[in-house]
């Protein structure tokens, strides 16, 4: 088994060995690694190359062709759209995020990106800024949670636990945070959750399609580190059939009028269109159409219900929530709960901005009730 066979071989190095790989002297050449979404745009793919001098910006790096992981045959160009530092390889070498087209130089099937700068171009006077909590579950490579007991899941049922007995794999969440930050990942802040070993990160807020951006690049510098440390993080929207704790992804969003005095107003108008497009929004929630949330959404521990739609302020078990201090001060922003953890930021932030801001209407609009109350 894999297992085994990782104890006979050394998949990485002690720190030490590592470090002086790393040390070794190189000209003004630049490791680039390009990052970019895959067919499923659930996971990523990764690969790198050498330019003889350090990009100053992200017209310096060059288109290039890849391929599926999948085993299809067809070429499809890279297209960078946005550099970050390389946490892993250090100064002066970057991460490249890149869009991918097919040959005809067309946008590869799905995926979001372009559409999503599209619309946000549209909307640009509202300022619209996004910010995503990103939960995640950590995985050994037995395919058991990590750290877990043969006895199974320590429980904590909350989040922000502290403790040995209660969250495991501290140490990821805190290299992730910090690899994030030198790579200019716009990464706003860290918690553990309800299961030990599930833990969430924030990205945020930011304005339009670069938060998708942002929240993209610290899922995979998640995925490298884990690499690290022989763990996989599952960013699966129901990582265990049994339980009732899931992983979500909420969505953060604000416009300019939200922000200002007043904005409450504009809040509440948002959330009244939410309402009447509940099910056109759950089917982009997700990769899958709206069967991963079908299952994660069950109105139990702090979820909220698949078939209706609802809203309030101070309260978690709803599809939309005011927090708290923005019912207080008037103004600020609201939380869509429902996005699952392995959604398309791109697909959400569009489905927001054009119910919310440009009014685009569901063919089944009188069907579905406005069952908002504040
Ligand atoms: P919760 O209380 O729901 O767990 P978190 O503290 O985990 O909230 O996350 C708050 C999120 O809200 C962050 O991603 C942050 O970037 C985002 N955010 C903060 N202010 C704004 C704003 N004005 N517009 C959009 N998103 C915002
Ligand atoms: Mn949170
Ligand atoms: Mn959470
Ligand atoms: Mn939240």
């Amino acid at each position: 088994s894999l297992s085994r066979s990782l104890c006979k071989y050394r998949l990485s190095l002690p720190p030490t060995v590592k470090k002086h790989y790393l040390s070794l002297a190189k000209g003004t050449e630049c490791q680039v690694t390009y990052v970019w979404i895959d067919k499923t745009k659930e996971h990523l793919q990764c690969k790198t190359r050498t330019l003889n001098n350090e990009p100053a910006g992200i017209r310096d790096i060059p288109e290039w062709d890849a391929f599926w992981t999948d085993g299809d045959p067809t070429e499809v160009i890279l297209i960078p759209v946005r550099m970050f530092r390389d946490p892993f390889t250090l100064n002066p070498n970057k991460l490249v995020l890149c869009e991918v087209l097919d040959s005809k130089r067309d946008p590869i099937g799905g995926h979001q990106r372009s559409h999503c700068v599209q619309v946000m171009e549209k909307v640009k006077r509202f300022e619209p800024w996004f910010g995503m909590e990103q939960e995640y579950m950590l995985f050994g490579l037995d395919g058991k949670p990590f750290g877990w007991s043969p006895q199974g899941c320590p429980l904590t049922g909350v989040s922000c636990a502290v403790g040995i007995n209660k969250v495991y794999g501290r140490d990821i969440c805190i290299c992730h945070y910090r690899a994030c930050l030198y790579a200019g990942v716009m990464i706003c802040g860290t918690n553990a959750e309800a299961l030990a070993s599930q833990w969430e990160f924030q990205v945020g807020p930011c304005e339009g399609t670069e938060s998708g951006d942002h929240l993209w690049m610290a899922r995979y510098i998640l995925h490298r580190v884990c690499e690290d440390f022989g763990v996989v993080a599952s960013l699966d929207a129901k990582p265990f059939r049994q339980s009732v704790y899931t992983s979500g992804c909420h969505t953060n969003f604000s416009t300019k009028e939200m922000r200002s005095e007043g904005g409450l107003l504009y809040i509440e108008e948002a959330i009244r269109r939410l309402s009447r497009r509940h099910s056109q929004h759950l089917c982009v929630y997700d990769p899958h159409g709206g069967a991963d949330n079908m299952s994660r959404l069950c109105s139990q521990s702090l979820t909220s219900s698949y078939d209706e739609f609802s809203a309030a302020s101070g309260r978690r078990n709803v599809s939309v929530r005011i927090p708290d201090h923005v019912s207080r001060r008037g103004c600020g922003y609201f939380e869509d709960r429902r996005p699952a953890a392995n959604c398309d930021p791109y697909s959400v932030m569009r489905a927001l901005v054009e119910t919310c801001l440009l009014g685009a209407t569901g063919e089944d609009d009188d069907e579905e009730k406005e069952t908002v109350t504040f």
